[in-house]
């Protein structure tokens, strides 16, 4: 139906798409040559048809329920144009964010490219901070078997978590350092790590701020 993201299992939570709008401000990603289908009902035989005159634009949506900007459809457009309306092929159309509201077609710019980059503003910054399946993997398996260690023999288990506490601080420090080098605001480091920003500053600031100075 709409983009997905490239690699790093972010394929199922992410889904971005150019929803239509419908005069009472519903949105569909569903259409058909008489209309959009939106979901009134739990079930398909409930679903409602809108006719392509009553839808009024498009919403930038993604499937985890991040919604976008919202681009309207054009009023002289509306009256003349009766047939399906495209993402793909609408240009002259109107974004409500003040900032760029320009005919779309000056920029020579599509809805579905506007809502596409619209879209990636959502979905980068959570790219960036996906880790790489293959090591999310690999650590999964290595905690897995020391897990299994500690039943048989626990003190050997006990050696091998003390080399890893020994690393984890000190790489969760250069990583931190990093972030911040490349951009990352605390509040970013903070999320990752599922601590408040003010955590990850007081945590981090001593050691980035010194590297910087
Ligand atoms: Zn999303």
């Amino acid at each position: 139906m709409g983009w997905i993201v490239e690699g790093e299992g972010l394929y199922e939570a992410h889904e971005g798409y150019a929803a239509f709008v419908t005069a009472d401000g519903q949105t569909s990603g569903t259409s058909s040559t008489v209309g959009v289908t939106t979901q009134m009902g739990r079930t398909s035989a409930q679903d409602t048809v809108v006719p392509w005159w009553q839808v009024v634009g498009w919403q930038t949506m993604c499937v985890c329920g991040w919604v976008g900007k919202r681009w309207e459809r054009s009023s002289t457009r509306s009256v003349q144009h009766e047939g399906a309306l495209d993402a793909d092929d609408a240009r002259g159309y109107h974004a409500e964010d003040a900032e760029i509201l320009v005919p779309i077609a000056d920029s020579g710019t599509t809805v579905a490219a506007a809502a596409y980059t619209d879209w990636k503003t959502h979905v980068d910054p959570l790219a960036a901070a996906a880790p790489p399946e293959r090591l999310a993997g690999e650590l999964t398996a290595v905690l897995d078997d020391v897990a299994t260690l500690a039943d048989d023999r626990p003190l050997a288990a006990l050696v091998l978590l003390r080399q890893a506490a020994g690393r984890v601080d000190a790489l969760t420090h250069a990583a931190a350092r990093a972030a911040r080098a490349n951009g990352a605001t605390w509040e970013q480091i903070g999320q990752t790590l599922g601590v408040s920003r003010q955590a990850a500053a007081e945590r981090f600031s001593r050691t980035t701020e010194r590297t910087f100075q």
